[in-house]
C-alpha cells in the first residue's frame, strides 16, 4: 500500500526497497533524535507557560508598537528557552546576516578588534566585517579583524588564539555550523571549551555564537556553554517553518540592549517595533521547532547513509553525531549534482513542476544549482539543496518540515540518479 503511494510519485520499487533497508538500519539513531526533540519540546512549553503566553499575545500591533505585549512576551520566551537573560526577536531583523551584523555592530566600537578563532566566517559576513571591501562594513568604522584558523583535523589552535588576543580584542565570533566549509560543525560542548579558554585570557571579551542551523539540534544551546550572545535566523530552525521572516539575538541583558539601540535607535531600543501581524506565527513556529528540527535531522542522517552506502563521500558521515542540520554529499560529477537537485525540486509541495538550472550567482566563482520549493521564500528549514558546479560537485542539503517529506526528497534524488545510471543500487542491495 505505502509503496503504491511512492510509486505514484515516481519512486521505483528498487529505490523504495533500498530506502526502506537504510531506514530500518537507523531505528536507534531516530530514537535518539526523537528524545532530543521531546526534551526540547518540554523546554519550549515550559518557557511559554512560565511567561503566561495568552491569546492576547497574538494581537496585531502597528505604528510605533509601544507596549506590544505579544512581542515583549515572545522575547521573554526566547530568552528562557535559550537560557539567556534577554532576547531580541523581530520581523524587522531581515535575515540571519542582518542579525549577525547587528550583534557585531552593536558590540563593537571604533578602535576595537573582532576575532574569529574558528577560521573564515560564513560568506555573507565577509562583507559585514570588510574582509571583502564593502560599503558600511566594520572596517569602514575603524574596527579591525583577526582570524585564527582551525588546525588540520579541526581542533582549536589555542596557541594561535592566545597570540591573536590583544588589548583591542573586544568580541569573538564563533560559528557553530560549518556552513559551506569542509570543517566539522562545533558541538555545544566544544564551543564551551573554546569560550572558557577565551574568558581565561580576558573575562570581558564578548563571546558571540553564530547559531544558524544549530537551534534544537542538541538539548543545550551555546548560552549555557558561556556564550554572551547567540544569533540566528527565523527562516531556519527556530521559526519552525511558520515564521515568514525575522531574526533573533539572545544573551546578556546589556548585549541585547546594545543590539536593540542599534536596531531601532539610541533612546528607543526594545520599546518600539510593531509586530504587524506576524507574531502568532513566531510563537507557533517556535512551538513546532523542536519537532521540525528532528525531521530535518532524520532527513540528513537518512541521506548520509543512503549515499555513503552507494560509495559517495558524505559530510558528516553516516554515523557521526549531529550538531547542525546541514548534510553535504560529494556527488563527483555535474550530472549527478544536477540530478540530485532535480529530485529535491520534484518532491516539493510548491513549484514541483519546475526544473532547476545551474546559473551564475553573485559571490560565486562557478555556476550554482539550487533546488527549493518552499512556502516561505528562501526558507532553508524547508527541504532545499544547492551546490556549486565545480569539483567535488558537493551538494549541500538541509531541512524538511516533516521527516516524510525529507524522505521523499531523498528518494526522489536517488531515483533521478538511478534513472541516469549514475548510481549502482544492485551492487549494494
Ligand atoms: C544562513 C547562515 C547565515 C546567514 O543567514 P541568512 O539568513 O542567509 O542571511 C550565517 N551564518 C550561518 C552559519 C548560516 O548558516
Amino acid at each position: 500500500m505505502l509503496q503504491k503511494q511512492y510509486e505514484k510519485l515516481g519512486i521505483s520499487e528498487k529505490v523504495y526497497r533500498f530506502g526502506r533497508a537504510v531506514e530500518n538500519s537507523l531505528a536507534e539513531r531516530f530514537l535518539s533524535i526523537d528524545e532530543t526533540a521531546e526534551y526540547n519540546q518540554m523546554k519550549v512549553i515550559s518557557a511559554m507557560q512560565k511567561n503566561r503566553v495568552s491569546a492576547e499575545c497574538f494581537n496585531i500591533s502597528s505604528g510605533y508598537g509601544y507596549n506590544d505585549i505579544g512581542r515583549d512576551t515572545l522575547e521573554a520566551v526566547y530568552a528562557d528557552c535559550f537560557g539567556a537573560e534577554d532576547a531580541l526577536v523581530r520581523p524587522q531583523i531581515t535575515c540571519g546576516t542582518h542579525a549577525l551584523a547587528l550583534a557585531l555592530m552593536s558590540g563593537l566600537r571604533p578602535g576595537d578588534e573582532l576575532l574569529s578563532p574558528v577560521g573564515k566566517p560564513y560568506d555573507t559576513l565577509e562583507e559585514v566585517i570588510g574582509i571583502r571591501k564593502s560599503k558600511g562594513s566594520l572596517a569602514e568604522y575603524g574596527i579591525s579583524y583577526r582570524q585564527v584558523d582551525l588546525l588540520s583535523g579541526g581542533s582549536f589552535d589555542y596557541e594561535g588564539i592566545l597570540k591573536a588576543v590583544n588589548g583591542r580584542t573586544k568580541l569573538v565570533t564563533i560559528q557553530r555550523s560549518k556552513g559551506y566549509a569542509m570543517r566539522p560543525t562545533l558541538s555545544v560542548k566544544r564551543i564551551g571549551e573554546l569560550i572558557a579558554f577565551i574568558k581565561s585570557i580576558r573575562q570581558d571579551i564578548i563571546c558571540m555564537v553564530d547559531n544558524c542551523y544549530g537551534e534544537f539540534v542538541e538539548t543545550e544551546e551555546p548560552i549555557s556553554a558561556g556564550a554572551d550572545m547567540i544569533v540566528g535566523s527565523l527562516i531556519k530552525n527556530p521559526g519552525g517553518g511558520l515564521a515568514p521572516a525575522g531574526g533573533y539575538i539572545a544573551g546578556k541583558k546589556d548585549c541585547i540592549a546594545n543590539a536593540a539601540y542599534r536596531l531601532t535607535s539610541p533612546g528607543l531600543g526594545k520599546e518600539v517595533g510593531a509586530s504587524l501581524g506576524v507574531i502568532q506565527s513566531f510563537y507557533q513556529g517556535l512551538f513546532l521547532a523542536p519537532s521540525v528540527v528532528s525531521s530535518a535531522l532524520k532527513g540528513a542522517v537518512f541521506a548520509a547513509n543512503i549515499y555513503e552506502r552507494l560509495g559517495f563521500t558524505v559530510i558528516p558521515d553516516g554515523s557521526e553525531s549531529r550538531h547542525d542540520i546541514i548534510q553535504a554529499v560529494e556527488l563527483k560529477s555535474p550530472g549527478a549534482l544536477c540530478a540530485f537537485c532535480e529530485g529535491i525540486q520534484a518532491a516539493a509541495p510548491v513549484d514541483s513542476y519546475v526544473t532547476p538550472e545551474p546559473w551564475a550567482m553573485p559571490g560565486y566563482d562557478s555556476d550554482v544549482i539550487m533546488a527549493a520549493g518552499a512556502f516561505v521564500q528562501g526558507s532553508s528549514i524547508e527541504l532545499s539543496a544547492d551546490g556549486p558546479l565545480k569539483p567535488p560537485y558537493a551538494v549541500y542539503f538541509q531541512g524538511g518540515l516533516t521527516w516524510h517529506h525529507a524522505k521523499l526528497g531523498i528518494l526522489k534524488s536517488l531515483q533521478k540518479l538511478y534513472e541516469r545510471n549514475l548510481v549502482n543500487i544492485d551492487e549494494v542491495c
